[in-house]
């Protein structure tokens, strides 16, 4: 059998990791439109286009701390080693992601600047044709293989909400992707839209070098951390004027800088309409697992799931799908596929979760990896992670400022301490 793999990110490296093993009969290719491995780790000054004319990919900021301690952000088979800190830094984590790529000698199996333009179903012999262009050498290549996986990430298609007065707004308009460095804040008064995990960071980074801070956000109740004194939560915005930012509760701040902190849409430009999965208010479907394409099965969407342990997820991802391709499991039928996907949805709705949200896990994920390893019969991940990646998440909204001085060390599959 012969793969494809779009993107040499953290779950494109896990991909190849886990193709290349010696456990299964398969030959594979990893295609990557950037000059590095790392994805959304490699940190780029640059916004906008690159040198080929493609968007840039990253959205890595260069203060970045992770989010996550280091305890929970490697690979079941390859932690991320041992040192003081829990939250490392963006260069730690590349260079973690760089030392997993060489441990496994991924790199011959990489081509680096090649740009995956388009994936589709080849008349007839259940094939992918895979076009992708050779940057360096400005040649286009087709290629045909097997089976497909998708690891292009999803945080590089930057999502804007439609506001009022947009068009009338005379300061800067920016999105999180675009950022870089906090100094071009200097002095400045900024509006950050949207208190997610970037919103968050983002306000506290750019706090230093700003005047002003309004974070607006629909949270019902204030964020409960203690931001620096020049933030101010403000709730959602209303309109913007030629210089003011107008809020919900009809207060108004002169801004020089709508900072949109909104998040991102998953977008795969490269799958052509024939691949059968498509993008419904941000849920990728029909998909089985949230990752296996129901009408093409030899296609699959790795990564998709946020708020989880990513690169253990990945590795249990690929896992699965490995499973299934080398015969190991048979797939259940298109119908059982559906419906999985359908009870899904409406349990989650239930749950007061809207269609956007489908492919968050959060708080329960744990549910989601036991499910993929519980079907196809595959090394589950250990609880622990869920339980720390938890602990971590609520000292994130808990105390913003500090949490990330905490550290950790797991001590088994079902617990950690605090150190
Ligand atoms: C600012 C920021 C901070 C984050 N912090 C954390 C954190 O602290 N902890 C955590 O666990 N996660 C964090 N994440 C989430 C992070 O996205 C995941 O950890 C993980 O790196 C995603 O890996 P990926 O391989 O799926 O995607 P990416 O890292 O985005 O890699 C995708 C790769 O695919 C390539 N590609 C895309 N399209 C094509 C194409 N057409 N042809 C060829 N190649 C293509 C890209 O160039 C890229 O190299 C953060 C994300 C961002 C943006």
């Amino acid at each position: 059998m012969k793969i494809a793999v779009i993107g040499a990110g953290s779950c494109g490296l896990a991909a190849l990791r886990h193709c290349t093993s010696g456990a299964y009969d398969v030959e594979v290719v990893c295609y990557e439109k950037t000059d590095q491995v790392g994805g959304t780790w490699v940190y780029r000054e640059e916004t906008g286009l690159d040198r080929y004319g493609l968007p840039i990919h990253t959205s890595m900021y260069k203060n970045l701390r992770t989010n996550l301690p280091k305890e929970v952000m490697g690979y079941p088979d390859f932690p991320v080693p041992n040192s003081p800190e829990s939250y490392l830094t963006r260069s730690q984590m590349l260079n973690f992601l760089v030392s997993y790529c060489d441990h496994f000698k991924l790199r011959p199996y990489i081509r680096l600047l090649h740009n995956v333009e388009l994936v589709e179903p080849s008349n007839g012999d259940r094939k992918w044709t895979v076009k992708v262009k050779d940057l360096k050498n400005n040649v286009v290549l087709n290629e045909s293989f097997d089976a497909v996986m998708v690891c292009n990430g999803h945080y590089f298609e930057p999502s804007f909400p439609n506001l009022k007065g947009q068009n009338v707004y005379q300061g800067k308009q920016m999105h999180s992707h675009d950022y870089r460095v906090p100094n071009t804040f200097l002095d400045k008064n900024v509006v950050v839209i949207g208190a997610g995990p970037s919103g968050m960071d983002l306000a506290l980074d750019i706090s230093g070098y700003a005047k002003r801070v309004f974070l607006s956000h629909h949270s019902r109740d204030p964020i409960g951390t203690v931001f620096p004194s020049n933030v101010t939560q403000k709730p959602d915005v209303r309109e913007l004027t030629e210089q003011n930012v107008v809020f919900k509760d009809g207060t108004s701040e002169p801004v020089d800088i709508v900072f949109y902190c909104t998040g991102y849409k998953y977008s795969f430009p490269f799958l052509s309409e024939k691949c059968g999965v498509r993008v419904d208010s941000n849920m990728v479907t029909p998909l089985w697992k949230h990752l296996i394409s129901i009408k093409n099965t030899s296609l699959a969407l790795v990564g998709l799931p946020y708020y989880v342990c990513a690169f253990n997820m990945f590795d249990l991802q690929v896992r699965f799908v490995l499973q299934y391709w080398s015969g190991k499991r048979d797939f259940p039928s298109q119908e059982d596929m559906l419906r999985e996907e359908a009870e899904e949805l409406e349990n989650r709705a239930k749950e007061g979760l809207q269609k956007r949200h489908f492919h968050m896990m959060g708080f329960n994920q744990d549910r989601y990896y036991d499910d993929l390893a519980n079907t196809a019969g595959i090394t589950p991940l250990p609880p622990v992670l869920t339980k720390l990646h938890n602990e971590s998440s609520t000292n994130f909204l808990d105390d913003l400022v500090h949490y990330r001085e905490k550290k950790y060390r797991i001590i088994d599959d079902y617990n950690f301490i605090q150190l």
